[in-house]
């Protein structure tokens, strides 16, 4: 038997317990929970063929009551002795996507990004266009190219166009981006024509990942109107392995910003889900932003409940992400094109200056918060390489 060895530092002790699906090498990937550095096989301790399985889904789809019993479970479990069989190195197993992504949505729920990201985008109007205090403003994306940390991204090639020029031309990206986001992930689904109530939220939401909205800003900027972001995001969004069930955020919770003006009725609540949570952006190994959740202007109940206020409905699996995370300060903003100030004011990243994203680089965005009995927590991290274009813009003959 093994008693685990839980640093009382750890961002992943007790009061954290994550979910992920793991695969040690030569078997078959399954659920695990991570404890410190090791990761626990739930299905080897817990009689129950959820865990068996290759997603969380099938355990998302029990419910808020069975996560509570759960995690009860894996507290005394992980607190006592574990079979020696049921117990991994987290460096020694392959991470999988944690969730089979069933609809994908991504908000822009940051007052300091959409007002950035509005100056660069169009310089002569007001910043935040008149709907973005009244609704968390978001968009469709492509569940399908979700993955996980870890997963190599080829640059994209697309379309893209100057004011300088006439006629757009086609190839890869020379604007890659990145987003740091939070992403939130319905366990309970909801009949089509149901909707949510903001103070629902925790009875549908199992948990949270760090999410990378990679972003071809140059592709976007040419598509993006009159419907919104397209190809320039469809390529990729890579979340984090380990799903931070919302029973490990209770000390996290704050309130939003103040809203002003009062948002309608569907989108008002008495539950606090403004989220103190620190992500940091490193570069390559070199931290260049901290970006705080804890300004986000919209909280993720009043996303859910947005989403599902015209009847459409929630299912397992689906992941909305936050928007990107801005701060106030500079080296708070969660996008290169805000750090650069759109490729303007190039960054040091260690010996070298970067405005967007190059061939070789690697991004990883981490995330921490605050647990139960003074602790911290971590959510890991969300890494990814950029891996060049491939010449014909990977097209078939
Ligand atoms: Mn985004």
């Amino acid at each position: 038997m093994t008693v685990l060895d839980i640093p009382p530092d750890s961002l992943f002790g007790l009061e954290n317990l994550p979910y992920g699906v793991f695969q040690p090498r030569g078997s078959a990937p399954r659920v695990g929970v991570r404890v410190g550095d090791s990761v626990v096989d739930l299905a080897a301790e817990l009689g129950d063929a959820v865990f068996a399985e290759s997603t969380l889904n099938p355990f998302m789809a029990q419910g808020r009551g069975r996560w509570t019993e759960v995690r009860q479970q894996v507290t005394e479990l992980v607190r006592g002795d574990i079979t020696d069989t049921a117990v991994f190195a987290v460096d020694e197993v392959t991470m999988h996507l944690p969730v089979a992504v069933a609809d994908y949505v991504d908000f822009y729920a940051s007052e300091n990004h959409a007002t950035n990201l509005g100056r660069l985008f169009r310089p002569d109007s007001a910043p935040l266009m008149p709907n973005w205090k009244h609704l968390p403003v978001g968009y469709h994306g492509r569940s399908s190219t979700v993955i996980v940390s870890g997963t190599d991204v080829v640059r994209p090639c697309g379309q893209r166009k100057t004011p300088e020029t006439d006629s757009p031309v086609f190839g890869p990206s020379r604007r890659l981006d990145i987003e740091a986001e939070m992403g939130f992930i319905v366990g309970v689904p909801t009949q089509l024509g149901q909707t949510i109530a903001p103070d629902r939220f925790a009875e549908h939401v199992f948990g949270v990942v760090v999410v990378n909205d990679w972003s071809a800003r140059d592709i976007q900027a040419w598509e993006y109107v009159p419907l919104g972001p397209f190809l320039g995001k469809s390529f990729a969004t890579s979340i984090s392995p380990w799903v931070v069930p919302l029973d490990a955020l209770e000390a996290a919770r704050i309130d939003t910003p103040a809203q002003d003006p009062e948002p309608l009725p569907y989108l008002r609540g008495q539950e606090k889900w403004g989220l103190d949570i620190d992500l940091e952006v490193e570069w390559n190994g070199h931290v260049v932003s901290r970006p705080p959740y804890s300004q986000m202007y919209w909280s993720p109940a009043q996303m859910l409940a947005h989403i599902t206020i015209n009847g459409a409905t929630a299912s397992t699996g689906d992941l909305f992400a936050s928007g990107t995370v801005s701060g106030r300060e500079k080296n708070q903003r969660g996008a290169f094109i805000e750090l650069t100030w759109g490729g303007k004011e190039p960054v040091k990243v260690g010996n070298h200056t970067r405005t967007f994203v190059e061939d070789g680089d690697e991004i990883s965005i981490s995330a921490t918060a605050p647990g139960t009995n003074g602790t911290r927590i971590g959510f890991g991290e969300v890494r990814t390489r950029i891996l060049p274009a491939t010449a014909d813009g990977g097209q078939e003959e």
